[in-house]
């Protein structure tokens, strides 16, 4: 009774290429042949753009010596090159000036738009909406190939459970149901039907693997996680990637049970190459193969990249070790050389379907450039992506929507007058302080009358990795206005939150409450007028108890790029109806981190009960999340009843699930209609629940939709201990609702 279903379905096996896939390894191996073993290594070396039209960067301090091995054809990839002008520049000599002139391959970080910004990553999934995902993935797609990129290095695919960890505002939250389906959707959107189209770049699954369980949420900290974590939380979103026909992967800077992910055979030949049959390239990440020096992995750069080549890492990130080490490491025989031709066929092979080997300058195009970059018709694309990210999180008392007249509102927090904030972490090419803001996207409604008062900075001014300690905000002599401000107010809109660079890369927090006074000044404010509306900005879940208890509403309104702030007045003003669901447990304190909703049932009872002292618990804390996965409130209210399961399985390997959803409400919205599953007993214990389906529904006011679900192998299995996806007879439960712990509930054997 158990069988493999997802066996064969991450496989990029050349039996079902086609004739293109073997016209292009043809190709490939006839160049191979004619390759020196030097100009191989060159394929797997990658340089961070030391140049510009005018030549090698004086700010970059190798760069002379950079341009003379770009000459030399020991360079196959570039990052940070960008703009037409540039990456001619740069190509001309790759094809121009090196004996065989194979092309480069130009990446950059384009990990939620290029220059028109959508929401960020996290933000985005939280309106579960696949199709609109992709849609962002191609507008980002065509503006970077617009400027001569051809590849990104996204979508960032690591499920997290820590929000204190800084990355998590660039992945897909915590569940790896829906960080799949995410995860598919980015890849679909970057890479479109055809990688040779000019609007489309290769995209690269990141970070491979486990990056998103760094010990206690610092990040490139150690990673050490059991086999069932491996293959049933962290996997899935990558294999996923796959079968979208993600054409790279980025490994990572942690370590994995004691070995470096760039050094880790494991992880990269057994697993994504071996069962995976991935065919394209892995690339490291920035400088991780030197970084096994410091990891306590290997003694020096030479061994580095020898157990960085060996595990089967293709493309050298900016550590400099293949192109001074890989050769004589081949010529000593500590590598071998079908190792080397292995990833640069790779390398290769994706270069020929891009079609660089046709055209090199197929991305240089000054018209394109012109007409594509920050073309007004994306910012349609960017508003209805950020209108969908915006999560509802509490609306008491009727204080949302506002009314369009005759109000007094006091808009409160230095975040409502950021047009730089709202942009988010990871906006390399973008114009910094081009984003609306609040105030300016409130102002379109001009039937109420405003009055601003900053109350607080959080401004960290600059992009620069700084410690919270030096950037804490000490000032609070703006207190008054904005108190004043709430006096005479009607209604209070405060926008309260993180700065756009306080999460990211390196940024780590072990406090997630609001930053610096902005919790005083809350507080102060209160006292005056419990009128208020939170409008969080925020690039990670955070903990604000008091919010919740004491607010009658809070929008949780993320980082949500270039259109932020008409995406946000939409919402308050009830114009767009939101339907956004967390990716991501809110915790109440710190101390519950990491929580969860898909987590195990301990030995101890599951409630209290008589057992009071000895279940799993803290003595000072509750174990439930502040707000849970898939929680996410609408201005619609929906009805859920007739959950029905026709249980199939024996005769058809099916459990059919239905469900009426109706909306009683007067409003027409949108719902995401959950399913979730319990496995009672196994071979390895379940979660207490796991997504498996959700359906995101448009229902009309007064309306009633039977939302229907099906659950197969794929969805009733699990990796067990040796990595193979079983499925076992017995008992589960089924759970379908509006969040994690709303939910009716029901059961089935098979
Ligand atoms: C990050 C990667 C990124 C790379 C290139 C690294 O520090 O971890 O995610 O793609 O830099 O910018």
């Amino acid at each position: 009774f158990s069988c493999s279903p997802k066996d064969g379905d991450s496989s990029q096996s050349a039996a079902d290429k086609g004739a293109d896939y073997d016209a292009i390894t043809q190709k490939v191996d006839s160049l191979l042949a004619i390759m020196t073993l030097e100009e191989k290594v060159g394929q797997m070396n990658q340089y961070n753009g030391f140049w510009n039209v005018t030549g090698p960067t004086p700010q970059d301090g190798d760069a002379a010596d950079k341009y003379e091995h770009l000459r030399s054809g020991l360079v196959g990839s570039m990052l940070n090159v960008r703009g037409v002008e540039n990456v001619r520049a740069v190509q001309k000599i790759a094809v121009e000036e090196t004996r065989l002139g194979i092309p480069l391959i130009i990446g950059f970080d384009v990990i939620h738009g290029y220059e028109t910004m959508s929401p960020i990553p996290l933000a985005e999934s939280a309106s579960w909406d696949m199709e609109a995902i992709k849609r962002s993935a191609e507008v980002a797609a065509a503006e970077a190939a617009a400027a001569g990129i051809n590849w990104t290095f996204a979508p960032m695919v690591d499920i997290s459970r820590d929000a204190r960890w800084g990355r998590v505002m660039e992945g897909g939250g915590e569940d790896p149901y829906l960080g799949s389906m995410i995860a598919a959707a980015r890849v679909k959107g970057f890479q479109g039907d055809d990688l040779s189209a000019v609007n489309t770049i290769a995209a690269c699954a990141k970070h491979f693997a486990g990056y998103g369980f760094s010990e206690s949420g610092k990040d490139y900290n150690t990673v050490d996680v059991g086999t069932s974590t491996l293959y049933n939380q962290i996997f899935p979103p990558f294999q996923a990637s796959i079968d979208a026909g993600v054409r790279t992967f980025m490994n990572s800077f942690n370590e994995l049970n004691g070995v470096p992910a760039t050094g880790n055979a494991f992880l990269q030949r057994d697993i994504l190459k071996g069962e995976w049959k991935f065919d394209g390239f892995v690339v490291s990440d920035w400088g991780s193969i030197a970084e096994m020096i410091p990891h306590g992995y290997a003694k020096d750069n030479r061994e580095a990249a020898m157990h960085a080549a060996n595990a089967g890492s293709d493309m050298d990130m900016e550590s400099y070790a293949y192109v001074a080490e890989l050769v004589s490491l081949v010529e000593d025989g500590k590598v071998k050389e079908s190792l080397i031709d292995d990833a640069v066929g790779r390398i290769l092979r994706v270069k020929y379907e891009l079609g660089l080997f046709d055209d090199p300058y197929r991305y240089c195009d000054e018209t394109r450039e012109k007409e594509v970059i920050g073309n007004p018709a994306f910012q349609e694309d960017v508003l209805d992506m950020a209108k969908k990210s915006i999560v509802l999180l509490k609306n008491e008392g009727g204080i949302l929507p506002l009314k369009p007249s005759g109000q007094r509102i006091a808009v409160i927090g230095q975040l409502a007058a950021e047009n730089n904030s709202p942009l988010g972490s990871w906006r390399i090419a973008s114009k910094d302080s081009t984003a609306v803001s609040l105030l300016d996207g409130l102002a379109a409604y001009p039937g109420n009358q405003i009055t601003y008062a900053k109350g607080v900075d959080v401004t960290v001014g600059n992009t620069a990795f700084v410690f919270e300690t030096e950037i804490n905000e000490t000032d609070n002599s703006d207190f008054s206005s904005a108190i004043s401000a709430a006096r005479g107010a009607d209604v209070v809109i405060m926008a309260l939150g993180e700065h756009g660079f306080q999460s990211g890369e390196g940024r780590s927090r072990a406090e997630i409450g609001l930053p610096g006074l902005q919790q005083e000044l809350l507080e102060a404010v209160y006292a005056v007028n419990k009128n208020i509306v939170l409008v969080l900005h925020n690039g990670r879940p955070l903990t604000i108890p008091w919010a919740a208890e004491n607010l009658p509403a809070i929008v949780e309104a993320w980082q949500l790029g270039s259109q932020s702030g008409n995406a946000i007045a939409q919402v308050l003003y009830g114009d767009y109806n939101p339907s956004g669901k967390l990716p991501m447990s809110f915790p109440r304190s710190v101390g519950q981190v990491p929580i969860y909703y898909n987590h195990k049932n301990t030995g101890r009872p599951v409630s209290p009960g008589e057992n009071l002292v000895f279940w799993s618990h803290y003595n000072d804390e509750s174990n439930d999340p502040l707000y849970a996965f898939g929680h996410g409130l609408s201005y619609s209210s929906f009805d859920y009843a007739n959950l029905q399961v026709e249980n199939n399985y024996a005769s058809q390997g099916s459990i059919k699930v239905s469900v009426d959803v109706t909306n009683s409400s007067d409003v027409d919205g949108k719902e995401v209609v959950q399913l979730y599953i319990h496995d009672m007993h196994a071979s390895v214990t379940r979660p207490v629940m796991e997504l498996k389906g959700f359906d995101l529904s448009s229902i009309g006011a007064g309306e009633t939709k039977t939302v229907e679900f099906e659950l197969t192998d794929a969805e009733l299995g699990f990796y067990n201990n040796d990595g193979v996806w079983i499925v076992e007879p017995g008992m589960f439960k089924l759970f379908v609702g509006t969040s994690s712990t709303e939910t009716m509930s029901s059961q089935f054997e098979i």
